[in-house]
């Protein structure tokens, strides 16, 4: 029986990345009737916003989908078609793994770390509106215990069901005294229940620069939307940058998953970036569904192209000039013949 997931390609690299993503998944011979909906600048004329109502329920429907990036306009326009999803679906927990891959060129070997980033509240939700016009500007940040709590939760129960020893909430509590009080209190709380994982918490300046340096003393870090959204950069470019790291988006029964990079537009349909995030977004996906064998296979592939290194994407060069690099397609079919 084919299982059905929503497939948002998504624009700009979004196409390309997105495409390799579903060849990687069929070749692995699970059914997957994909349910494809498009979504962004593209739609607009047609549906009068960038998220048509249609796209939501096909998700709600499927309770799994996978999608490839999307553009938000700068300083003006639609608002994020991923922030609005990601509201309206209630996917609270934007999971952000960052593991080390053999043969990626990266700082360091063997870091293994997630961010488990809050999705619904916070700065990044972008409330915010000018005082007075051209002159002054206000941001609101939301930030209320019932979010909190099950983040926390999320990331404790995701460290007891995976073998992991530490969660580290992650805030700036000593400014936002309030509204980041309020979330590291409340991770404390939660913290208590746990008594089998390790806890302690780190104010995000510091943990930037500890990640940066100390990497292996991170496990499962918990923290609020926009730092989440900032420390998952940073997490990746530790393990081989954008192009390598998967991501998912988690509520209470439905699922989209993502790779961490944007649509980086000034390479769309250059058939040039790395399919490796998207690919392993896929194999997160299966996971979700069950279809662990698929999962596991699909990374073993991924693991085997890039440590051989020969059909491998710019970003995997030791120089990203380096005329051997192939592109996203040629990437993928040597992952689907590894398989
Ligand atoms: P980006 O991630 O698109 O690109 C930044 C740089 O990272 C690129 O120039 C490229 O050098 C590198 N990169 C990204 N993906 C890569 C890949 N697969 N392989 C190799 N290199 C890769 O970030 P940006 O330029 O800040 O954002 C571009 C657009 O994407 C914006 O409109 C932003 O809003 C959007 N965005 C969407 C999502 C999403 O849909 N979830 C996430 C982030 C950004």
């Amino acid at each position: 029986m084919s299982r059905a997931v929503t497939l948002i390609p998504g624009d700009g690299i979004g196409v390309d990345v997105s495409e390799a993503m579903r060849r990687v998944v069929d070749a692995t011979g699970v059914s997957i009737d994909w349910d494809v909906q498009q979504a962004g600048a593209g739609v607009i004329a047609e549906y009068g916003t960038p998220l048509p109502d249609h796209v939501i329920e096909s998700i709600r429907r499927n309770g799994v989908g996978i999608k490839g990036p999307i553009t938000t306009p700068i300083g003006t326009g639609f608002r994020s078609v991923n922030v609005t999803l990601r509201q309206r679906l209630d996917l609270y927990a934007n999971l952000r793994p960052a593991r080390s891959i053999v043969g990626v060129p990266a700082p360091y070997r063997d870091v293994d770390i997630v961010i488990v980033r809050e999705n619904t509240q916070g700065l990044y939700v972008g409330i915010e509106h000018e005082v007075i016009a051209g002159e002054a500007a206000e941001a609101v940040r939301i930030i209320t215990r019932r979010a909190s709590e099950r983040i926390v939760r999320f990331a404790f129960e995701y460290a007891r069901a995976n073998g992991r020893r530490l969660v580290t909430a992650v805030h700036k509590g000593n400014i936002l005294k309030i509204t980041d009080g309020l979330f590291l209190r409340t991770a404390q709380q939660v913290a208590a229940e746990y008594p089998d994982i390790a806890f302690n918490d780190r104010i995000v300046d510091n943990c930037a620069m500890q990640l940066v340096q100390r990497p292996h003393e991170f496990d499962v870090v918990v923290t609020t939307n926009l730092f989440g959204d900032i420390l998952s950069d940073l997490a990746s470019g530790l393990v081989g940058g954008l192009g390598v790291a998967p991501g998912a988006n988690i509520g209470d029964g439905i699922a989209v998953f993502e790779p961490v990079h944007g649509s980086a537009p000034k390479y769309a349909g250059l058939n040039k970036v790395n399919p490796t995030a998207a690919i392993r977004s896929g194999a997160m996906m299966l996971r979700h569904i069950g279809e662990t064998e698929a999962a596991d296979r699909i990374d073993a592939a991924v693991a085997r192209v890039i440590s051989d290194g020969r059909q491998v994407t710019y970003d995997l060069k030791a120089s990203r000039d380096d005329p051997s690099a192939v592109g996203t397609r040629e990437m993928a079919d040597a992952i689907i013949a590894a398989l």
